[in-house]
């Protein structure tokens, strides 16, 4: 712990800027979580759906939701991804004619938020507002007025 700020030194108006400022940092790591929390959820809800019962036969069910393929319409297509054949309802499209299944595409989703808050989160935060915490927890007495 080199360069800690000296929180004593700080005048009230400072105080109340840094703690507005880890209120919406808090705040923000809040929604972020609720959206990760939201779409854990739906991928947990899809696989769910997803688990065979005896005598399911994947080449005539959508490997998703296990509505019934038909011979000549919705016949359903394979998943670039996993593999599975899934019907119309369970393609979520994306750029240039590309396709994933619901469960793919969910996960693709997460992977990439997870990511982006993780580079978010080296950048900014561990520079300002995590400087302040850490000095917050070792001079939490000076705050209250005890020990120094
Ligand atoms: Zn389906
Ligand atoms: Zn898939």
């Amino acid at each position: 712990m080199e360069s800690l700020i000296n929180l004593d030194t700080l005048t009230e108006e400072e105080r109340k800027i840094i703690l507005s400022v880890l209120k919406k940092d808090d705040e923000l790591k809040r929604t972020q979580d609720k959206k990760i929390g939201h779409l854990k959820l739906e991928i947990q809800a899809i696989r769910m759906k997803s688990v065979l019962r005896n005598g399911d036969d994947l080449s005539k069910i959508c490997a998703r939701c296990h509505a019934e393929l038909g011979f000549l319409f919705n016949r359903g297509d394979l998943c670039p991804k996993c593999h599975f054949r899934v019907c119309r309802a369970c393609q979520e499209q994306g750029l240039a004619g590309t396709w994933l299944c619901t469960l793919c595409n969910k996960q693709r989703q997460l992977k990439f938020f997870m990511e982006e808050w993780n580079k978010k989160g080296k950048t900014t935060k561990k520079t300002g507002t995590d400087l302040v915490k850490a000095s917050m927890v070792k001079q939490r007495t000076c705050w209250r007025g005890f020990g120094c």
